[in-house]
């Protein structure tokens, strides 16, 4: 093949072996490692197939019959499609709830979400970051605004209990009283709770506030009925499709229609959510949307009301209760002291064993997790924590018994981590220094690593064979 020819129809790997190295070598990455990052998962080859297919090539802003372009006939289909599969497969009736499928990902429905229900400067209230939410619910500090939510709205945080590290729902209603949001948010990144989505509509209520659930870290276990749902009680849903649900890097806002309250006459009070989120999402902040992934919510809206992907998700609970049951035994603390979802969060005070260090450690061995603040923690900078998470080992078909093995190397490269430490001090730049320089360390190191990635490799991974 020549010229443009050779440019359009050649394979990535003979026109970009650079490129292609690099692939190979992060799908090998995968393969050998243990991935513990609780927002992450291993999509199914289907939904890799719907990312990569001509679907990418196709312009359609607007909404299913109301394009700005033509040639829309199938993109129109395959998008409602996607949203009739999405509200089955959370059991929803297209009477009471609609959905949006075109939000680019979890940060852009969000801001889709506040933009369509308050004005500039409206007030939001959410988990503190620190805490266990996510950015996107208003994050800021002392000295700075750190999230557009909190630049372009007034946010204030509620937190959990440090001692419990359960959240405190008697402190929020008091500051909620104080604060009157007009959103309140319920949604987690870090906590291994089920949230009380009735005590929020309560609060919600006394405040005349919407209550904007966002199950992104959930909702693969909320569509198998395996924790209890947020729609019964929330006003507008908003999720990620990558993480627990296992399909594409996308996002979906859910909204309420229909009645949304009777008056004291009698008189019926209407959403008018629907226009308000679609025109939010566009022509507000987004332009063309993404069909091939619109396509891979679509299929993975619909393996999500399979028997598989419930059985699926029990397990990956379960793997999360044993990893936890695991490491208390090994004499870990852990956060609330215990899991009812994917991931667990590990509060290293007690072993004396720095959050950064932690990751750092696990990461030299292929296990992959990130260091995060535990309920008290002093410094949000120096985070005394760890979050595991489930999903993706549970994907590779990991069960219970093989969580022993997974926490018996945890413990081992943490008990490793404390030895360097013991030679390095405080340092987190000595701690690395002293890792890779000492021969006896790296050796243990490195040898640790061979064992964890003998382990991951027996253990399939979807998609594509080597990229
Ligand atoms: C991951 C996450 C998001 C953001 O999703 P992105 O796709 O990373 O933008 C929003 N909310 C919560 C609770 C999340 O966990």
């Amino acid at each position: 093949m020549a010229g443009n020819a050779k440019l359009l129809h050649e394979t990535l790997w003979d026109q970009d072996p650079e490129l292609m190295d690099l692939i190979r070598k992060e799908k090998t990455r995968q393969i050998r490692g243990l991935e513990m990052i609780a927002s992450e998962n291993f999509t199914s080859l289907s939904v890799l197939q719907c990312l990569s297919s001509c679907l990418h090539n196709k312009y359609s802003e607007g909404l299913p019959g109301q394009r700005y372009y033509g040639g829309n006939e199938f993109i129109d289909q395959i998008e409602l499609l996607a949203q009739k599969r999405a509200l089955e497969a959370y059991r929803l009736s297209p009477e009471e709830w609609g959905c949006n499928v075109q939000p680019y990902s979890g940060s852009p429905a969000n801001f889709a979400v506040y933009t369509a229900l308050i004005e500039p400067h409206g007030r939001i209230m959410g988990l503190d970051l620190p805490d266990g939410g996510h950015l996107t619910h208003g994050f800021m500090t002392q000295t700075k605004k750190i999230s557009a939510t909190s630049i372009f709205f007034e946010s204030m945080p509620y937190k959990v209990d440090p001692v419990t590290g359960l959240i405190d729902y008697d402190k929020m209603e008091e500051t909620a009283r104080l604060f009157k949001p007009k959103v309140i948010i319920a949604g987690i990144s870090c906590y291994s709770r089920c949230l009380d989505y009735k005590r929020f509509r309560e609060i919600a209520n006394q405040n005349g506030a919407y209550l904007f659930a966002d199950m992104a870290h959930i909702s693969g276990l909320v569509a198998a009925g395996v924790i209890p749902s947020p729609f019964e009680y929330a006003d507008v849903v908003s999720t990620t499709t990558h993480k627990t649900l296992r399909g594409p890097r996308a996002g979906v806002i859910f909204f309420r229609k229909g009645v949304r309250t009777v008056k004291a006459n009698g008189e019926k009070v209407m959403y008018d959510l629907e226009s308000r989120i679609n025109q939010a999402v566009f022509p507000g902040l987004q332009g063309g949307p993404h069909n091939h992934a619109i396509a891979g919510i679509a299929t993975c809206m619909l393996q999500a009301q399979s028997p598989e992907f419930r059985a699926y998700q029990e397990q990956v609970i379960k793997n999360a209760r044993a990893l936890c049951a695991g490491l208390l035994e090994k004499g870990y603390s852990v956060a609330t002291g215990g899991t009812d979802v994917h991931l667990v969060l590990v509060d290293l005070r007690p072993v004396a064993i720095t959050g950064a260090r932690a990751e750092y450690i696990l990461e030299e061995i292929s296990i992959a997790c990130n260091k995060n603040t535990v309920p008290g923690d002093k410094s949000a900078l120096n985070p005394s924590g760890i979050r595991l998470g489930t999903p993706a080992l549970t994907t590779r078909g990991l069960l219970e018994k093989d969580m022993q093995q997974v926490v018996e190397f945890i413990d081992r490269g943490l008990r490793l981590s404390k030895e360097i430490a013991n030679v390095s001090g405080p340092k987190l730049s000595d701690f690395k220094r002293i890792l890779h320089e000492d021969s006896t360390f790296s050796e243990k190191v490195n040898n640790l690593r061979k064992e964890v990635e003998q382990y991951s490799e027996q253990f399939l991974l979807p998609g594509y064979a080597d990229f």
